[in-house]
């Protein structure tokens, strides 16, 4: 049988396995693709001949960096399926279904998204997706309330932590996010061209001090279940739906990390646009905060385990802490996409070359802004002012 051990899927087991799984009826036609991009997980797409399908991701023991392996858990698979699980008791129209979930296989058979687009994909061919980012503010504010000391009794809080213990994950963070991108770490990629502003950055050590602070929040600060991963190629979405995927970064974290990272990503695509189409994707920057804010409140309101969070003027303190860091981790995701391991398309797929080191050079130079004031930064009309300055 496919359900022993572990073993890669191949595009013909992963339909035997779906076969054995009574996924599709007796005698149906079924056609398989693995249409992940390959560096880390298998993503099968199987469909019949009335293009009904499943999607079945599975992860692989490594992951292929720079051209080597380096053994990376497969516990992550089931980090995944926990947290789309638990995403599904909070926010179930903004995550796919998960239908079946294999610890020893590492795989998770969910609902085919096939009919939405990824944003960052979209975004980059010029659309918008006007409902995303309200949809995102809303995300945020469930999943982030609901398993914070704010909105989950702390013992259940203290047990769910358990669930989403990722440390091989969060190390990837760790060195990637905040450590290598600011000194001469091999695996740094960067167009020689940068090289200079890129030097004046590891010289600079008020930066490097605050790039730290944020590590330790980020090391040490486990406020509420992340999402750990939450980019603009992390969402599915077309003109209504919007719905989160690859959640295997999860874990217990500082709230304001996945917004930074949302954040992160609409201002790489503000760097790109024109002028005349910059506003609708600047947009999302405050539609997401506005949402956050206004369901986040509803949810204190209405659901806080504990009375003393009323107590006057201590949301407004929750929120500009939440908010400073957002702005600090954004400007360390704007970095690290533009100078290390992992690029965003966004940026790499400008040509020609000069046109897309002198948006790198942007991009830089915002990470750098957004880190520094991230004190005086008060509303997402600062970050936009801020982002008028480099432009
Ligand atoms: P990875 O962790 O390797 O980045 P993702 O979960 O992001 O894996 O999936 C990789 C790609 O597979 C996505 O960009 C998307 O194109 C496709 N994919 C993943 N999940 C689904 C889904 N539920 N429905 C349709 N396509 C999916
Ligand atoms: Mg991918
Ligand atoms: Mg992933
Ligand atoms: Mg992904």
């Amino acid at each position: 049988t496919t359900k022993g051990a572990y073993e890669p899927l191949t595009e013909s087991t992963a339909i035997k396995l779906a076969k054995e799984l009574n996924f599709f009826k007796e005698g149906s036609l079924l056609s398989c693709h693995e249409i992940g991009d390959g560096n880390l997980n298998l993503v099968f797409h199987i469909v019949d001949e009335n293009n009904t399908g499943i999607i079945i991701k599975q992860a692989l023991p490594y992951a292929k960096v720079v051209g080597e392996s380096w053994p990376l858990t497969l516990h992550r698979a089931t980090i995944e399926g926990n947290y789309l699980k638990k995403a599904a008791s909070l926010v179930p129209n903004l995550v796919p279904k998960v239908y079946y979930t294999n610890e020893a296989l590492a795989i998770t058979i969910m609902e085919d998204l096939s009919h939405l687009e990824i944003a960052r994909s979209g975004f980059i061919k010029g659309k918008d997706y006007p409902l995303l980012s309200l949809h995102i503010g809303e995300y945020l504010a469930k999943t982030l309330f609901f398993t914070s000391d704010f909105g989950l009794n702390q013992q259940e809080k203290k047990k769910l932590q358990q669930l989403f213990v990722n440390p091989e994950l969060c190390k990837i963070t760790e060195d990637l996010v905040f450590t290598d991108p600011f000194f001469d770490s091999e695996t740094n990629d960067f167009e020689p061209e940068l090289l200079s502003s890129i030097e004046d950055l590891w010289a600079d050590q008020t930066l490097k001090r605050e790039v730290a602070k944020l590590k330790l929040k980020f090391l040490t600060n486990g406020e509420a279940l992340l999402h750990g991963d939450l980019h603009t190629g992390s969402i599915f979405a077309n003109e209504i739906d919007t719905k989160v995927i690859d959640p295997e970064f999860a874990f217990f974290g500082p709230i304001g990390f996945d917004i930074g990272q949302f954040f992160a990503n609409i201002l790489f695509q503000s760097l790109t646009r024109t002028s005349e189409n910059r506003k609708m994707v600047t947009n999302h920057l405050h539609q997401a905060w506005d949402s956050f804010v206004k369901t986040f409140t509803q949810l204190w309101n209405n659901h806080s385990v504990e009375a003393f969070t009323k107590t006057p003027g201590y949301i407004e303190h929750v929120f500009s802490e939440t908010f400073k860091s957002a702005i600090g981790f954004a400007g360390c995701e704007i970095i690290r996409r533009t100078i290390g391991l992992s690029h965003v398309a966004d940026l790499d797929s400008i040509f020609p070359d000069e046109e897309r080191i002198f948006i790198k050079q942007k991009a830089l130079s915002l990470g750098k802004k957004l880190i520094l004031k991230a004190e005086e930064i008060q509303s997402t009309t600062d970050i936009e002012k801020l982002l008028e300055q480099v432009l």
